[in-house]
């Protein structure tokens, strides 16, 4: 989903982050140090290091809807009781912050494509995938935004998982254009969201959808791809994001 920093970039700084490539291909797109060795893409050590602890990892509690860490005997977390969703599951690698924020910004604001791989490895163990009849589904990006920013973040990010984990994916959703969402209070927010996605209609239907996305924030996004989705005949959907706000 799209997320405003404050900090997105104009249409010139994706040709200007393409300079500051080309002269200092080596530098940590995180902390800026110099990478002297290869590491993994442009991350350096000790930033991949400092996701990996952010990241959940195995958790011994968590919520039995969207799976933060939760105190022992709690279940559910408190937004999870408070929201209905059309989804089962959500599931996230990483809290939205710190390093993990970083690199979503990068990613989003900057165009930086090459650390798809990164979110990828952190996902992936995430899908689990025991069903013959399940199938990948990007989350929708606005044709303005992809214009922009040159590619989609969902797409991107579900079709490398699918090479990945050897699953189908299937673009099913698309994003309706209306007012600015970021401009509508939160309650505003969540019903115009509800409208905001549209599922295309497809021969063949997975059982159980996964929606890929970047980021959940309050759940407007995730809850209307799922609603999109069972609207033409999907049976479940999951959610899957690199990302969690919480
Ligand atoms: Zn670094
Ligand atoms: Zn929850």
């Amino acid at each position: 989903m799209e997320v405003s920093t404050g900090n997105e970039s104009p249409h010139s700084h994706r040709a200007y982050r393409g300079v500051i490539d080309l002269l200092a291909p080596h530098a940590c797109v995180v902390c800026g140090s110099h990478m002297c060795s290869p590491t993994r893409g442009p991350l350096c050590g000790d930033c991949f290091e400092r996701l990996l602890a952010e990241s959940h990892g195995p958790v011994t509690y968590q919520c039995q809807t969207c799976s933060i860490p939760l105190p022992p005997r709690v279940g559910v977390c408190e937004r999870c009781r408070r929201e209905t969703y059309a989804f089962s599951r959500l599931t996230a690698a990483c809290p939205y912050r710190g390093v993990a924020a970083r690199v979503l910004r990068e990613v989003k604001f900057h165009s930086r494509r090459s650390l798809i791989p990164l979110l990828v490895e952190l996902v992936s163990p995430l899908v689990h995938h025991d069903s013959t009849s399940v199938a990948l589904v990007p989350a929708p990006s606005r044709r303005s935004t992809i214009r922009r920013r040159g590619f989609s973040v969902g797409r991107e990010l579900a079709t490398a998982l699918g090479r990945k984990l050897h699953l189908d994916v299937l673009d099913l959703l698309r994003q309706r254009s209306h007012a600015e969402q970021k401009k509508l209070a939160y309650e505003g927010r969540w019903s115009n969201m509800l409208r905001s996605v549209r599922a295309v209609r497809a021969r063949h239907l997975p059982q159980t959808a996964i929606v890929v996305d970047d980021v959940f924030t309050t759940g407007a996004t995730a809850n209307a791809c799922a609603v999109a989705l069972k609207e033409i005949g999907v049976q479940f959907v999951e959610v899957v994001t690199f990302a969690m706000e919480y």
